[in-house]
């Protein structure tokens, strides 16, 4: 490929990003690739697939585009290593924990072998027998799920993924589950189960006997026997506290969950990946990519034509993705194979949103996310039953069991966080609020960098209302908030992540979930410092009803070590 194109520039963060982590490198360590020959290994190596299709000819360049622009980027694991010998292109996987010695090594050994390539694994801890109860073949007694919960964390400690990722599990357990008081508390010691975020699988029986003030039983999965009854508020209240507390556990709502389960013929669901958006069957996978939303606003409207044009052609990416991945066990391939899930999520929606010039936490605003988020679903939905005509449908699709049209890919969407891909493309992440409008970095010799939002930068120097002085004041403030320099309008557009309320919070991931997401979305429910624990109860009420599948909260400074801070050192 000798055309030339234009280049896409990239900040000095997302290439400082991409040269620790993602371009290939030679002996010494030094990077044998740039920005355009990652995109061209990837896209490359993804369209190869499709060698046989009529339509062969010009792919690769239109997935090159698609990348290379930052209109939409797949999983870090996918630009790591698509075209490699690894050549492990998914983030995220569920391993099954069976109640046996056996079973809970063996996933302990497949999760290693995910780790190594770059995936996170989540695990439900609910088949295991209790803490305590008999062992026969040992006439000793069981360890319970948190003792082995700690193997697990050890064991990715001491992968650490060839020191690309450090490894990333999400531990679930049921809350009808007798040891399930222990696991609340669990993660209170902030020193202990680190590599691992924990989540209280809560049932629509159990969010019942909270409203009602009733008991609810606990029962031993390996014999169905009620060993204790609890009082269901007691329970929910020590969740929330925890929560509250330091973020920790989180709340799935599991029967929301396997409502939405395209393959019930297939099994349950018990757990999520890592960050929660992603459920999946006992050794499914699932690779993700998100679409930059914030590259589909032409003249102060969305670019509906291109938006639907990209959503389209990223199915077509991630459906060949499944085809060229080279998974770590068989019986990964195999689930992965038969259902072909994928996840097509979007990044940037705040950015999106403020060139529509709308409130994040506004009516209008979370109307315009449903309704990109709706047409992006609906894209991705028209694109898998064309495909599934070319290529056929995923094999477990089954007409007794599934009332939907014959399509490619029994999921199709969902929202994943983008730690680490909205800094290439220099977004907001995800579907979540700007963090800060404007940080200061500290710099060697103790100079000062102030980072302003590009968009706030643009806006603010056309309006005539940029200074520097002003930009320090709002780093310091860390909030548009109260700066009479700055429009009020202005002011609720650049809303951050703490200025906006809780509730506003999760209703715009209930909008999301309800109108475009297939599985679950990762977001995080920002409360202020002096949030008090029945503001986190009714947050959780409200994330029950409005049929998140899942919540997370975090309540500003309540963990010793707060990954964002608005002034940021480097
Ligand atoms: P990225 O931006 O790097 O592509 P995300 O932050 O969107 O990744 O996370 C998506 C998913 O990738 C997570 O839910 C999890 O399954 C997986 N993941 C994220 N970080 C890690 C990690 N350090 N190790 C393993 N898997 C990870």
């Amino acid at each position: 490929m000798t055309r030339s194109i234009p280049k896409q520039q990239l900040t000095d963060t997302a290439e400082t990003v991409l040269e620790r982590r993602y371009y290939l490198k030679d002996a010494e360590g030094k990077p044998l690739e740039n920005w355009e020959t990652l995109c061209r290994r990837v896209s490359n190596a993804v369209a190869q697939v499709d060698l046989d299709q009529p339509d062969y000819e010009g792919l690769a360049d239109r997935f090159f585009t698609m990348i290379y622009y930052l209109d939409f980027l797949p999983n870090s694991p996918c630009l790591m290593n698509a075209g490699t010998d690894l050549g492990q292109l998914s983030a995220c996987f569920v391993l099954p924990v069976e109640d046996s010695m056996d079973g809970i090594f063996t996933s302990i050994r497949n999760g290693a072998l995910v780790h190594k390539t770059g995936g996170g694994t989540g695990y439900s801890f609910s088949r295991l027998r209790p803490k305590n109860s008999a062992v026969q073949s040992t006439q000793g007694v069981a360890s319970g799920p948190l003792s082995f919960a700690a193997v697990f964390d050890a064991a990715t400690e001491t992968i650490k993924q060839g020191g690309k990722r450090r490894g990333a599990n999400m531990g679930v357990l049921r809350v009808d589950h007798p040891d399930i008081l222990e696991f609340i508390v669990a993660k209170q010691d902030q020193t202990r189960y680190t590599n691992f975020n924990f989540s209280v699988a809560i049932t629509d029986l159990f969010m019942e006997a909270v409203k009602n003030d009733q008991e609810y039983d606990l029962i031993d999965p390996s014999n169905g026997d009620i060993i204790r009854t609890l009082r269901a508020r007691e329970v929910f209240d020590k969740i929330v506290d925890l929560a509250w507390h330091n973020g920790e556990p989180g709340v799935l709502f599991i029967d929301a969950a396997n409502r939405d389960n395209t393959t019930p013929q297939l099994g349950k669901f018990e757990a999520t990946n890592p960050c929660g958006e992603q459920w999946l069957l006992p050794y499914e996978s699932c690779n993700l990519g998100s679409i930059n939303l914030g590259q589909y606003v032409k003249n102060g409207k969305v670019d509906w034509e291109r938006l639907g044009a990209t959503a389209r052609l990223a199915v077509r990416f991630l459906d060949n993705v499944i085809d060229c991945n080279r998974f770590p066990i068989p019986e990964i391939a195999e689930m992965t194979q038969k259902t072909r899930k994928v996840g097509l999520g979007i990044m940037g929606l705040h950015d999106m949103l403020i060139q529509l010039e709308l409130p994040y936490g506004s009516e209008e605003g979370r109307q315009a996310a449903a309704e990109v988020m709706a047409f992006v679903r609906t894209e991705a939905e028209a694109a898998s039953i064309e495909l599934a005509t070319m290529k056929g449908p995923f094999p477990a699709y089954d007409e007794r069991f599934n009332t939907y049209p014959a399509r490619r890919n029994a999921a199709l969407t969902s929202i994943q966080p983008t730690g680490t891909v909205s800094m290439i493309a220099d977004c907001a992440s995800g579907c979540e609020p700007y963090f800060s409008i404007v940080m200061i970095k500290n710099v060697m010799d103790n100079d000062r960098l102030l980072m302003v939002n590009k968009l706030f930068e643009r806006i603010a120097r056309a309006e005539g209302f940029y200074s520097a002085e002003l930009m320090e004041k709002v780093a310091k403030s860390g909030t548009v908030i109260g700066h009479a320099a700055i429009p009020k309008r202005w002011q609720e557009i650049f809303r951050t992540a703490q200025d906006i309320s809780p509730e506003q919070h999760i209703r715009m991931q209930g909008v999301l979930q309800k109108n475009g997401v297939d599985s679950s979305i990762s977001k995080t429910i920002n409360l202020p410092s002096s949030a008090t624990q029945d503001d986190v109860r009714t947050a959780y009420m409200l994330g029950f009803e409005l049929g998140c599948k899942g919540l997370t909260v975090y309540r500003d400074g309540s963990r010793d070590h707060q990954v964002l801070n608005t002034v940021a050192s480097s």
